[in-house]
């Protein structure tokens, strides 16, 4: 596949989406763009934006869609990203799709799909347990998933309606459900 392609992974914390982005990235040729990754080195540079979001990363609530938006915005501005991305934790509300929908729509661009990997939820905390995280101490684990299915598992009816929802096991190896995902998205 040429390297066009402008996807969002979409699940649950521990749905294996940053693995998944990363390889997809490197098959497909496009910048793997995880807002979770970029928050977590202005953490660790300490600077303004860090120091705003990590006390927010750390009791595991959202940032904030105006700062979200501008670190997105920046990102996807970059000249790297202007022939396709993937997408890994962003969008995670339905201001954040629209936000998202908005500043592709100013270039006259969509996304291509979005990927929702299915996990049930006993395996993503077991999973979270080994990954060893800032963010993944057991309390936080349980705010983070009862965050996701508040705020960010309306998109699933969104993206469906659009008709860009691509569903995908995603229990399994790394390997095969890369494979899933390839073949989701032809
Ligand atoms: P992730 O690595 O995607 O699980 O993100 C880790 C943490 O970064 C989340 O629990 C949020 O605190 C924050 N975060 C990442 N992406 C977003 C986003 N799109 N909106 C708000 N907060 C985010």
């Amino acid at each position: 596949m040429a390297g066009d392609t402008k996807l969002v992974l979409l699940g649950p914390p521990g749905s294996g989406k940053g693995t998944q982005a990363e390889i997809l990235a490197r098959e497909l040729g496009v910048p793997h763009v995880s807002t979770g990754n970029m928050l977590r080195d202005a953490v660790a540079e300490g600077s303004t934006l860090g120091r705003k979001v990590s006390g927010i990363m750390n009791a595991g609530a959202l940032v904030d869609d105006p700062t979200m938006a501008e670190v997105v915005r920046g990102r996807l501005g970059r000249t790297d990203a202007r022939d396709g991305f993937i997408l890994d934790g962003y969008p995670r509300n339905l201001v954040q799709a629209e936000t998202l929908e908005a500043i592709l729509g100013a270039s006259d661009l969509d996304l291509d799909a979005v990927i929702l990997l299915e996990v049930p939820e006993e395996e993503l905390v077991a999973r979270m347990a080994g990954r060893g995280r800032a963010d993944d101490g057991e309390e936080v684990v349980r705010e983070r998933l009862r965050v996701y299915r508040e705020k960010t598992e309306p998109l699933v009816g969104y993206y469906d309606e659009r008709g860009a929802l691509r569903p995908v096991d995603g229990l399994g190896s790394v390997e095969d459900v890369s494979a899933r995902i390839l073949e989701a998205i032809g």
